[in-house]
């Protein structure tokens, strides 16, 4: 696969993160006009909901645009996803007969404000990274029980909060919580000390389901994938995840990059699933190259001053492909909605540069991150800016996710106010 020219110059920059290849599904506005459903394309913006007013894409005989969320296109299934595909190419690829009709319903990105691209329907975060399983085991268990016992037989997750999920761009508030420190024998209600991101990749189900999905089949259900950073307040967790999950550690807030890069822009980045230890039961197993290889990269600005890259690492590391996960998830008979987000839980490589969350790079703060504006981190700081980005890498192109972006604002005061 090479790059698609389009006939909008900007989308053939081989650094371009939105070119022909990609058409990323987002939803936006400018100053107090409505928010309109949008396909990115170079620094442009394709409004489609304007597009569908005027009848210049018309899949079904409903408007599925006229809603600022993408969950009405999810629902039609796969063969409306393809078609909507094929129409945009055909409408923006280079020599395109349709261009000067096209050429007023383009936006400039710049200037554009970027929402929330689905209504999530419920949220479940996964842990599918081996390395980072293996990091936080070996620090909380010990390294000859780095990994627990079922991890290399399923997909570990816990159900989070859809109403906790945010754009990127969205501030995140430092959350109080409880906290109890080995020095003390009881637990304080604080403001966190250990909060942190996690980088990870979030997949959204499209097609709804009722019962047992096979890996194919959850494989054909997911519409597309987002960058997702699940803030996480490792003191909140460490003191309330015994024995059940992350419950309030995780429920401050997850970000979300904008823009839903599709299932099938990604089709020519799928590769095969990494070498497995022990073989997968058959309702789990490998049918078919279901893992990505994205390039992933986080920076870390500290308030007001110049970014550094603190982490590189690739989608490869994830041990289960989110069609693995999805499968799981629905072997209960749980049913499973259109836009419901799955994240892949943290991602992280081998070694130190690889590591997508500070709990790993400070390994457990005890191995402090020198930041190259002089700063070190253990853990995030108030006025902290962060970014996932992320991309797939082709010959000559790149399908590129936007950021995935937030600042750490310091805890409330008093976060209970003037209740009484
Ligand atoms: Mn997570």
């Amino acid at each position: 696969m090479s790059l698609q020219p389009s006939w909008v110059s900007s989308a053939n920059a081989p650094d371009c993160d939105f070119p022909l290849n990609n058409l990323p599904y987002g939803v936006f506005s400018h100053g107090d006009d409505d928010p309109h459903c949008g396909v990115a394309i170079g620094d442009q913006i394709l409004d489609l909901t304007e597009a569908e007013a005027c009848g210049i894409v018309a899949l079904t005989d409903e408007p599925l645009f006229d809603l600022p969320f993408w969950n009405p296109l999810m629902e039609q299934g796969p063969a409306v996803w393809a078609a909507l595909r094929a129409r945009l190419a055909a409408l923006l690829a280079k020599g395109s007969s349709e261009q000067e009709r096209i050429a007023d319903l383009l936006v400039p990105m710049a200037g554009a404000r970027l929402h929330m691209p689905i209504m999530v329907s419920e949220y479940t975060d996964f842990y599918a990274g081996r390395h980072h399983a293996a990091n936080v085991g070996a620090m909380f268990r010990g390294a000859e029980n780095a990994l627990p016992p079922n991890w290399l037989h399923m997909p570990i997750g816990y159900n989070g909060r859809a109403s906790s999920v945010q754009v990127s761009g969205t501030p995140v508030r430092r959350p109080w919580g409880q906290i109890k420190s080995a020095r003390h024998d009881s637990p304080a209600f604080l403001p966190s000390r250990r909060f942190d991101f996690e980088l990870e990749l979030g997949a959204i189900v499209g097609t709804p389901s009722d019962g047992p999905l096979s890996v194919q089949r959850a494989d054909d259900a997911i519409f597309g994938y987002v960058l997702l950073n699940d803030w996480s307040a490792r003191d909140i967790q460490g003191w309330e995840a015994q024995p059940l999950g992350p419950f309030q550690a995780k429920a401050t807030a997850t970000s979300i990059s904008p823009w839903i890069v599709t299932s099938a822009a990604l089709a020519p980045f799928r590769r095969a699933a990494p070498a497995r230890d022990v073989a997968l039961l058959a309702h789990l197993d490998d049918c078919g190259p279901m893992h990505y290889d994205i390039d992933l990269c986080v920076t870390l600005a500290p308030d007001g001053q110049p970014a550094t890259t603190i982490c590189r690492t690739n989608t490869r590391e994830l041990y289960y492909s989110a069609a693995q996960q999805l499968a799981h998830h629905s072997t209960s008979g749980c049913p499973m909605n259109t836009g419901d987000l799955l994240g892949s839980g943290t991602i992280s490589g081998a070694t130190r540069p690889e590591r997508g969350s500070l709990l790993e790079l400070s390994w457990g703060g005890q191995e402090p991150l020198s930041l190259e504006t002089g700063h070190t981190r253990r853990f995030l700081e108030d006025g902290d800016h962060l970014v996932l980005s992320g991309a797939a890498q082709g010959k000559g192109y790149r399908i590129g996710f936007g950021d995935c972006a937030g600042t750490v604002l310091p805890a409330l005061d008093d976060p209970f106010g003037d209740q009484g």
